[in-house]
């Protein structure tokens, strides 16, 4: 049975470590993933923060606090473990602004937090012959996720944005994949990851799929290569904004689907002009 989203699951934290300048990894006991089915490499969680000043306690659920909803924020899972019911998530810190990004740099072992999930649908499968991971740091930890459960014998590519060569971090090795820093430098979220992925060349005899994640701004740019100039199957993609420049994730999520509606309005009026 997958697991359903709207159970509230808890976790303690156990420890940090400092992946990068910008990533901070939070490992968490989780025994409520015990006996889960979590097949999916990207597979994530919508974490519970109860609202500043609230007065009631860990763990909680939402549902009897109607009047106190928490901020959700989406993260995915960099581990899972459902024997031992633990799970790492690594979080993109982004300064003082937000809710999660702040929480995990003061995380310590002992605080606990609430949570829906998991959910999930992706996974590098071995019914294709080629893949082409691309993100931002927010997506890194989906894409570490699928190097390490890469199917054998196959061969890809993984481009992954970072803001600069200091802000590197290690990833799974996997034979066959070749790793493509893209260092933002100052340049807009997503741009420069855009500009190297046109670049990619699949190869012509035999499948690909692909994993794009990351900033909507990416997203929408990409979409429109894939969909429209380069006519790849809806099917064989996975691709989503996890986040947007400037807006919160509330902002983000109310108005997704309307951002998502008017991309695909374009792409459809570009496709019918060519
Ligand atoms: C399915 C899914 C999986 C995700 N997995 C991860 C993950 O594993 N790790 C991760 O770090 N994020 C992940 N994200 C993105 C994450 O949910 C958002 O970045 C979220 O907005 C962070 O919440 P916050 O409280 O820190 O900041 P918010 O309160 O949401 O935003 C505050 C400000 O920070 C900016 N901001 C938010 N995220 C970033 C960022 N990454 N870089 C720079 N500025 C930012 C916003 O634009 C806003 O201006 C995922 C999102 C989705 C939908």
């Amino acid at each position: 049975m997958p697991p359903s989203k709207r159970v509230v699951r808890h976790a303690t934290v156990t420890a940090t470590r400092t992946i990068s300048p910008s990533l901070i990894r939070v490992s968490l006991d989780s025994p409520d993933l015990v006996g889960l089915d979590l097949p999916f490499t990207d597979h994530y969680v919508k974490l519970l923060f109860p609202p500043a000043g609230s007065d009631y306690a860990l763990p909680f659920d939402p549902d009897e606090h109607p009047d106190e909803r928490p901020t959700t924020r989406t993260y995915s899972l960099r581990r899972r473990d459902t024997v031992n019911g633990t799970m790492d998530i690594d979080f993109v810190t982004h300064g003082d602004t937000g809710v999660a990004g702040p929480w995990a740099e003061q995380a310590k072992p002992g605080d606990r937090i609430n949570y829906f999930g998991p959910g999930g649908a992706w996974t590098p499968t071995g019914d294709y012959d080629y893949f082409v991971l691309a993100g931002d740091e927010a997506a890194a930890p989906a894409i570490c996720a699928a190097l390490e459960e890469f199917p054998a014998g196959k061969a890809g590519v993984a481009f992954l944005e970072v803001a600069d060569e200091q802000s590197v971090f290690e990833l799974p090795a996997v034979a066959g994949v070749e790793i493509v820093w893209v260092y933002r430098d100052g340049a807009p979220y997503g741009q420069k990851l855009a500009e190297e992925v046109r670049t990619v060349a699949t190869p012509t005899n035999g499948k690909t799929s692909w994993f794009v994640h990351g900033v909507a701004e990416m997203v929408k740019d990409l979409r429109r290569y894939l969909f429209v100039e380069r006519g790849f199957d809806k099917a064989d993609v996975s691709i989503s904004g996890y986040w947007r420049a400037g807006m919160n994730e509330d902002g983000w999520q109310s108005s997704k689907h309307e951002f998502v509606a008017g991309m695909e309005a374009e792409e459809t009026a570009a496709m019918s002009r060519s």
